[in-house]
Formats: C-alpha cells, sequence, structure tokens
C-alpha cells in the first residue's frame, strides 16, 4: 500500500469512519467538556488542517535538528539499520532526516492532513516520501514489510487512550521489526509534571517566541495541552494521556522487546536539570 501520492481520503486504518479526512474543518471539535475527551481515534479530530498548518512553526525544523543532533542516527548506524518505517510522520521531519542520511525510509502516519503536510515538505526539499496511512493498532494491515527500526517520535504514543491500544500499537511495531530489530519512541517526561504539578510557579514553556505549549488540565488519565501562536492569536489544544517512563518501558518489555535504554533530553527549557522528554531505545535481542 505504499504510495507516493495517495489520495488523502483513502480512510485506510481507521475503525471509524466519520474519522476520516475533513479538509474544511477549521475547529477542533472537543465537546462541551474537553477534559472527558479520552479516546484514541480523536486525534483525527485534532491534528486539522489549521492545526497541521501552524505545526512546523511548533517544532521549528532548524531548532530541533539543532537540539536533536544527530542522536537518532546515530542510534541507527550503530545498529547498521538500513530500513527505518517512521510511525508517526507528522509533518515529516525526522523521515526527512532519515532521508537525508540516506536511509530507506517509509513515512506512516494515521492522519492524512499530516501526511499531506509531510509529502508537501519533503517535496520543498527535494524528496519523494513513501507515505502511507496507517493507525498504529493495524499498522500490518497497510504497511508491508519487514524494517531494521521502528522510529515513533514527537511525544506522539500519548494519544493512546486504553492499555489496550498501547499493547496492540507496540504489538504491531513489534512484529514489523527484523529478528533484530530496534524501535525509538520518546515521550515527554510526564512524571515531573504528574508529580511535581504544574500549577504553581512552575510554568512549562515551550518553543520560544512563536508558540506557548502549556499544560491547562492534568489527572491521571489526561495531560490537556493549550498551544498559543503568536502570530495571529490562534489556539489549539490536544488531549493526551500522561504516560509514566517506567509504565512504558514495562509495556515494551512485556510486548517482548528484551533490552530497554531510555536516554533524557537535557535540553531542559524550564531551568532545571530534568529532561523534557525520554527516549526509549527497544531492542529486539
Ligand atoms: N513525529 C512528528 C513530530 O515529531 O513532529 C509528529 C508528532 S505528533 C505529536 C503525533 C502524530 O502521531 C500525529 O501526526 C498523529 O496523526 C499521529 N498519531 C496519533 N495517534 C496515532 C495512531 N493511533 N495511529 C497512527 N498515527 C497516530
Amino acid at each position: 500500500t505504499t504510495a507516493a501520492d495517495r489520495s488523502p481520503d483513502t480512510a485506510a486504518g481507521l475503525d471509524d469512519t466519520e474519522a476520516a479526512y475533513s479538509p474544511e474543518e477549521v475547529h477542533q471539535e472537543f465537546g462541551e467538556n474537553p477534559n472527558e475527551v479520552r479516546d484514541t481515534n480523536h486525534y483525527q479530530d485534532e491534528y486539522i488542517k489549521g492545526f497541521v498548518d501552524k505545526w512546523d512553526d511548533y517544532i521549528g525544523w532548524e531548532g530541533r535538528a539543532a537540539s536533536e543532533g544527530s542522536f537518532f542516527i546515530d542510534q541507527l548506524r550503530a545498529r547498521g539499520v538500513e530500513k527505518v518505517l517512521d510511525v508517526a510522520t507528522g509533518t515529516g521531519f525526522n523521515s526527512v532526516q532519515l532521508l537525508e542520511a540516506g536511509f530507506e525510509t517509509v513515512s506512516a502516519d494515521g492522519s492524512a492532513e499530516m501526511l499531506a503536510r509531510a509529502f508537501h515538505n519533503g517535496r520543498e526539499r527535494g524528496h519523494v516520501l513513501r507515505v502511507v496511512q496507517a493507525d498504529w493498532r493495524w499498522l500490518n494491515r497497510d504497511v508491508h514489510g519487514e524494517y531494521d527500526a521502528i522510529i515513533c517520535l514527537g511525544n506522539s504514543f500519548t494519544h493512546l487512550f486504553s492499555e489496550r491500544d498501547r499493547r496492540k500499537a507496540l504489538a504491531e511495531f513489534y512484529a514489523m521489526l527484523s529478528h533484530d530489530g530496534v524501535l525509538i519512541l520518546d515521550q515527554r517526561n510526564y512524571d515531573s509534571i504528574l508529580d511535581d504539578g504544574f500549577s504553581s510557579k512552575h510554568k512549562y514553556y515551550y518553543s520560544g517566541d512563536t508558540v506557548t505549549a502549556e499544560p491547562e488540565y492534568l489527572d491521571d488519565g489526561l495531560a490537556r495541552f493549550r498551544y498559543t501562536f503568536h502570530d495571529d492569536g490562534s489556539v489549539y489544544h490536544l488531549n493526551m494521556f500522561p504516560l509514566r517512563k517506567d509504565y512504558v518501558r514495562r509495556l515494551m518489555r512485556e510486548v517482548g522487546f528484551q533490552k530497554i535504554d531510555t536516554y533524557g533530553d537535557f535540553q531542559d527549557t524550564y531551568g532545571e536539570d530534568t529532561p523534557d522528554f525520554w527516549i526509549h531505545v527497544a531492542e529486539k535481542t
């Protein structure tokens, strides 16, 4: 099913046809009780065109390249990886980095909006991304082949709201990896937010001048973040599940990964030695 220009209205991988592509959507739909929206399928309604158009302002490709450095490329090269599946392509930042580093890369995502943007971003940099629309829970149905590595980056796994979905997704990743394959999955450091709280003076601001990203609501089952874009004042939200680091490590082990190393990203943005992100590197053998 790999196709460079797959039609964005092919909602392959979705179990809910209502979640299909809706280009006219300008407002995110969280209903009357946004803090009750705790649904794995809801990412489809969150990454609407307006937000996707802004996403690159948020992540900032240059700044991100500088802060990530060659960490992921080094991890992959050290393991002799050739084929990589980016399962959370988003607007394509990591896929483009991988292509430019010479890896054979397939770019998957459940969001047609995101993939369309990734494809466009790739073209602007002289690449033709091989994009596939696929939900992680049914990855093997829509993406074919075997990969030496799977990457799931940019705090994406947080979109899964039930343990069943997390186990299913990890099992699908495991199955698509070669016998000695590696999964690299990152997550925001929710332990520090859950344990220290955010309502105090301790503010969590990201991405400098152009965007403010801050938690708006938090409990054990929901981290709702607000993203304010300063150029036009637009505001978007993401509802995410606050994953604890050791919980994710345990799930990975239980699904079959043999060795899990977790790295802290010490590019801290709030003046302490607390990493913003954890990066799990999970090996099958
Ligand atoms: N990796 C990109 C980055 O760092 O900029 C994108 C990160 S964005 C926070 C999360 C991505 O995961 C979105 O593109 C979203 O569509 C995708 N996603 C969330 N849940 C998914 C699922 N169940 N199956 C497939 N993709 C999913």
